[in-house]
């Protein structure tokens, strides 16, 4: 194990810096490894830099001593990394694996520097690690091996909690929806990287009429851009589901997704944050792995029909999407009830 501390026989004195990544589903991913670093070293300052929402949504896991956002491009990076410099890192666990993150890490003066090969970037590592092939292990994996040489190894993942005033907001939702106290589903028809993450709008809609069928309210949510999806869903389940994309931050969506009877996502980030607040959860998989990026949570069901050409990793098809029409809804609907929908 490598020295992370001033003075390691006091079993963790020292300033450990994490550069999670710009995504919600890695970041989410990556809280095996802050758990398992606050346990090994439960007196070190950990800071963490990421999205300043991101890191507020970590807030309650108690992993993190200090929130650095991360800049928008051309502003301020240099600042960040001079006054994490003037905090004197004792090691930085560099998540991205692009060459920008290494050198910030770099930048910082950390003198322990851990990350992925590649990109140019080893010789700004003190530990670069090669990286296995895509899907031999699980990302949260390959996160937490980073933090190998620091003490981190696999343990318990709490839930995912939601700010308390991000619960207070959801419930003022749902109320202000009719649906207080009633049985809900959410569904989550969008997916950012592209069409082959995306199972059909209509096969979502005719589970939510199934869902709807049941005596459940249905939440069709997203983010802005999928706001039109989301509304022609809503408008085809009928029956007051309601569009919320566009109208919910992070607390608040995690917020709702902590309360519903199931939630039913593509492989997107609103899948992981279902996932992580113990809620259950299906996640359809198109065109990437499941045995690589599958979220994270205790009532998890993957449904993934992967034709020999899967997983291609692609944003589009040029075979027509195979992996994503062969899923049906009735095994959507049977992998719910395996998830423990309240249904
Ligand atoms: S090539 Fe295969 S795995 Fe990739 S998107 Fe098309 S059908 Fe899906």
């Amino acid at each position: 194990m490598l020295p992370p501390t001033e003075d390691p026989e006091r079993g963790g004195t020292g300033r450990l810096l994490v550069r999670l990544s710009n995504w919600l589903g890695d970041v989410l991913l990556a809280r095996p490894l802050l758990h398992a670093l606050r346990r090994a070293l439960p007196e070190a300052e950990v800071a963490a830099v990421g999205p300043a929402a991101l890191l507020e949504l970590l807030r309650a896991d108690r992993t993190i001593d200090r929130a650095e956002a991360w800049p928008a491009p051309g502003g301020g990076r240099e600042d960040l990394a001079r006054r994490l410099r003037a905090w004197r890192p004792t090691a930085a666990v560099v998540l991205p694996p692009s060459f920008s993150s290494a050198l910030f890490a770099w930048q910082t003066g950390a003198p322990v520097r851990i990350g992925f090969r590649g990109e140019w970037r080893d010789a700004l590592l003190t530990h670069p690690f090669l990286r296995p092939a895509r899907g031999e292990l699980h990302l949260s994996g390959e996160y937490l091996a980073l933090g190998g040489p620091l003490g981190a190894a696999a343990g318990p993942l709490p839930a995912l909690e939601p700010p308390p005033e991000a619960r207070e907001r959801a419930a003022e939702l749902l109320s202000r929806r009719g649906l207080k106290g009633a049985p809900y589903a959410i569904l989550g028809p969008g997916a950012s990287y592209g069409p082959a993450k995306r199972w059909a709008a209509e096969r979502f809609a005719a589970l939510g009429r199934a869902l709807a069928g049941r005596g459940l309210g249905v939440l069709v949510c997203g983010n802005g851009a999928e706001r039109e999806l989301c509304l022609n869903v809503a408008a085809e389940v009928g029956g007051g589901a309601l569009a919320l994309a566009g109208e919910t931050d992070l607390g608040l969506q995690a917020g709702l997704c902590e309360g519903t009877a199931v939630a039913v996502c593509n492989d997107s980030g609103l899948a992981h944050l279902s996932a992580s607040t113990g809620a259950p959860t299906v996640v359809i998989f198109g065109s990437t792995s499941s045995a690589w990026t599958a979220p994270l949570g205790p009532r998890v069901r993957i449904v993934q029909r992967a034709p020999v050409c899967a997983p291609c990793f692609r944003r589009t098809c040029r075979i027509g999407y195979r992996c994503l029409t062969a899923v049906e809804v009735g095994e959507v609907w049977r992998a719910c009830a395996e998830a423990g929908a309240a249904t």
